[in-house]
């Protein structure tokens, strides 16, 4: 298991810095302040480089995100993206006014600069991998969505998985780690779409707000018309099913997270790897069956976040985090309005892989504990609430039909009339019934 790093984070901008670099913790600490706060916790050997990747990483998607720039333009620039880096001096300025990153590339000739010094291996790794991320985004620009469960691992892979390949590459190279962390691809691939999915799961209202569907077609096509349908309360059912089914999709990736983080060994590369992680899977117990996804922003407490942040040191802490929030998922498994059986097996699974302990909530058939009371509960709820609905209604045609009507407010007094002659009526029509038979008798 990992030790505890004992040595205290150093601010980033604190030494003797050269004004460049400092620019480039500046910028970075502007674009994702809590990017920047993890990023404190690794070796100072690698500092540099993994802020100079993300800074790159962060032009390009400021150049994919900007719907004022016209295809013809986008898509060249994403594809040459990394050749800029290789270009001293080189800036972009035509973003749109309301890119919140947009300062980044005013200044991006600083962070080509300070890419100009890092290792040639880390340039490498860096200019590879946002070729390939800019060759995928381009993609993606002409297809307007994503389409099958398939293309959805794609698009993630693209924006997401490169980086976690990109990143264990560098850990690799700084000789941190070893040389198989940068060389099990798919690992860190899982890493990275782990994240993603659960980001784009969390953002469906602000992505539709902001005319953006990341969601897949085919998945949620099962469930409704529209994807914005989801947000009338009327489809709540539809969206919950929806939802739930794009988290358990997530979670498939769990046993390669716990297959890479297990091959770590510097506690400061653990740590920074654990943070994102334990972060999503307390994201998406947070969300699962949780309608407040489709109104708003789902978000985990501030201090929750923190004390997992800093527990997050070691394997058995990790396996600590993950088994506590699967367990929050399966508490919330929905029993009647959707079969929630393929969570329960996939959660069954991932324990059995993972050496979690079992889940309080599901046997080893998959069965849920105690699951009829649950629905016995659930049942007599709905049962007495229809009778409560029932007996209001019925007393009150009682009460409207027995007082004499000059009683009754105004309004009522039709209600009464109309009332009665449908009774009347309904005798005439029973009375005609009953009577051929009581002849026939
Ligand atoms: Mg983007």
């Amino acid at each position: 298991m990992h030790a505890v790093s004992s040595a205290r984070p150093t601010p980033l901008t604190s030494q003797g810095l050269e004004p460049s670099l400092r620019r480039c913790y500046e910028l970075l600490d502007m674009t994702s302040r809590s990017f920047a706060a993890v990023i404190q916790q690794l070796d100072v050997a690698l500092r540099p480089a993994i802020c100079i990747f993300y800074l790159v990483l962060r032009g390009l998607d400021t150049i994919e995100d900007d719907m004022t720039l016209p295809r013809e333009r986008k898509v060249p620039l994403l594809r040459s993206f990394h050749e800029m880096l290789r270009q001293r001096g080189w800036t972009f300025t035509d973003s749109g006014p309301n890119e919140k990153d947009r300062q980044l590339l005013v200044e991006f000739d600083i962070v080509i600069l300070e890419f100009s010094k890092l290792k040639p291996a880390f340039q490498d790794s860096i200019a590879d991998i946002t070729r390939k991320m800019g060759a995928g985004m381009a993609e993606f620009v002409d297809r307007k969505g994503v389409d099958t469960a398939a293309e959805w691992d794609v698009y993630c892979h693209y924006v997401a998985g490169l980086v976690g390949i990109g990143l264990s590459r560098i850990f690799a190279q700084s000789g941190l780690e070893d040389a198989a962390v940068g060389e099990r691809e798919d690992l860190a691939n899982s890493m990275g779409l782990f994240l993603q999915k659960t980001n784009i799961i969390r953002d469906y209202l602000e992505d539709l707000e902001d005319g953006r569907i990341f969601w897949p077609k085919q998945i949620w096509q099962r469930h409704a018309r529209e994807l914005a349908d989801f947000r009338r309360p009327a489809q709540r059912i539809a969206a919950l099913a929806c939802l739930n089914h794009l988290i358990t999709d997530a979670l498939r990736h769990v046993p390669d997270v716990f297959a890479y983080m297990g091959a770590l060994r510097n506690p400061t590369v653990f740590n920074f790897c654990a943070i994102p992680q334990v972060m999503a899977i307390a994201t998406l117990a947070r969300c699962y069956n949780n309608y407040a996804v489709f109104c708003g922003v789902v978000k985990i407490r501030k201090g929750e976040a923190v004390k997992m942040i800093l527990e997050a040191r070691s394997m058995d802490a990790l396996a600590h985090v993950f088994h506590e929030q699967l367990a929050e998922i399966s508490r919330h498994f929905p029993m009647m309005e959707t079969p929630y059986y393929a969570t329960a097996e996939l959660i069954l699974r991932i324990r059995k892989t993972c050496g979690l302990p079992d889940d309080p909530n599901i046997t080893s058939t998959g069965a849920l504990v105690r699951p009829r009371s649950t629905a016995g509960k659930l049942m007599l709820r709905r049962t007495l609430r229809w009778s409560l609905l029932s007996v209001t209604i019925g007393g009150a045609v009682y009460v409207l039909l027995r007082t004499p009507i000059h009683d009754l407010p105004p309004a009522l007094q039709p209600v009464q009339s109309a009332l009665i002659s449908w009774q009347e009526r309904a005798l005439e029509a029973y009375r005609q019934v009953r009577e051929p038979q009581a002849s026939r008798d």
